[in-house]
């Protein structure tokens, strides 16, 4: 014996409709809450900004290592200092952006600190050289400089700024 599910009156168990109210006993509706889809939702938009932030810090590495070479071969101290300082800032925005993937703020942090290292640093080195060669005015090192800031620097800058955005940031702790 089972009891009806609507009026539990007591029916045989391989009855489908209660003899006494009639209530169909085949569907058992079974609401299933998703927890997932409200608080833990995917932070899509934090994930691709870590892997892109590790690819691009590899790529910075293998650049400062080309740094690295010419520095060698040149016997540029300017060169090799800042060869060095990409690399040890781009080592911390791979620690930083591995910490968030983990969900913890601490790495928003360690992400900026490098960050802002990396970008002072290009900076200067875009500043000493537009100083360096001022008077050659036709080298098109200015231009140079440009594309340069263009390409290494602004993406920086806008990938610092879309770390802080609340969209990011909400996903840590
Ligand atoms: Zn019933």
């Amino acid at each position: 014996m089972k009891n009806c599910i609507n009026c539990n009156h007591p029916i045989e168990e391989t009855s489908h409709f209660c003899p006494n109210c009639g209530a169909n006993q085949g569907v058992k509706v079974v609401y299933v809450q998703n927890n997932n889809t409200n608080n833990n939702n995917k932070p899509v938009y934090l994930i691709v900004l870590c892997t892109l932030t590790i690819c691009g810090s590899l790529f910075t590495i293998a650049r400062a290592l080309l740094y690295e070479f010419f520095a060698a071969i040149t016997e540029d101290d300017g060169i090799a200092t800042r060869g060095i300082i990409y690399i040890i800032s781009s080592c911390g925005t791979i620690i930083g952006a591995v910490l968030m993937l983990a969900r913890k703020l601490l790495g928003l942090y360690i992400y900026s600190v490098f960050q802002v290292i990396y970008i002072v640093t290009l900076g200067a080195a875009i500043y000493f050289y537009n100083n360096r060669f001022s008077l050659k005015p036709t080298n098109g090192l200015e231009e140079f400089s440009g594309v340069i800031f263009f390409y290494f620097g602004l993406p920086a800058i806008v990938f610092l700024v879309l770390y802080w955005l609340k969209d990011a940031r909400k996903h840590l702790k």
